[in-house]
């Protein structure tokens, strides 16, 4: 059971701004292995614009609110995680609206392909969809909540053995092996702090 609407908005924000500030230092780290060190950076600071706006926000319906915090991650964060997790959750938030019996696992779907689009990326290039597509095949065949954050966790650790296809880790060619990517472990601790929230 959900919990209703203003509660359920509300505590999501505060469950992903809690997870990404506890963990925006060894965001930054990974990124520095592979990337310009500022993941946690900009994850932060999308979090606090979000979080600064959460009573607006919390009012709204939810695939209304869904989009507003897409957008305000594409304006605040900067960096190509800005414009990606923007378009999931806006993609999220307008298929949501748009279908009369909102389903989820579908408008995920088209969010996660919304993303890949803007990348250019595909699966197995090391980047934050090498989380989306195995979350997503855990909610399509309904494996509870801790069974979507657990393999959130697990898919983030196989980037470990990537090689980067896209970003700019993808610059380090095959020195890119050997560390996780940035963008998939925020996808995976903000998937365990979403199901661990839902589960409560
Ligand atoms: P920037 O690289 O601009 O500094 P961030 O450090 O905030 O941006 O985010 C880097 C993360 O974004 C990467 O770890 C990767 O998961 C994701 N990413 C980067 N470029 C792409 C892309 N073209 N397609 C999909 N994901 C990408
Ligand atoms: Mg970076
Ligand atoms: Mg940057």
């Amino acid at each position: 059971v959900l919990p209703a609407g203003e509660a359920l908005i509300g505590g999501l924000i505060e469950a992903c701004r809690a997870v990404i500030t506890a963990n925006a230092d060894h965001l930054s780290e990974l990124d520095r292995a592979i990337g310009d060190g500022d993941h946690g950076t900009n994850m932060r600071r999308g979090c606090e614009a979000v979080y600064a706006e959460r009573d607006r926000l919390a009012r709204l319906p939810l695939p209304k609110a869904l989009e507003e915090i897409g957008l305000t991650l594409v304006m605040s964060v900067g960096g190509a995680a800005g414009p990606l997790y923007g378009t999931l959750l806006m993609e999220i938030g307008r298929r949501m609206a748009g279908t009369a019996q909102a389903d989820f696992s579908q408008a995920l779907e088209h969010a996660i392909e919304a993303v890949a689009r803007r990348g250019r990326a595909s699966a197995g290039d090391k980047t934050l969809l090498d989380v989306l597509y195995p979350v997503h095949a855990e909610v399509v065949r309904r494996a509870g909540l801790m069974g979507i954050a657990e393999q959130a966790e697990r898919s983030a650790g196989l980037t470990f053995g990537m090689k980067a296809m896209r970003g700019r880790a993808a610059f380090l060619g095959e020195r890119s092996i050997g560390h996780v990517d940035p963008g998939a472990k925020s996808c995976a601790l903000l998937t365990t702090a979403i199901c661990r929230f839902l589960k409560e």
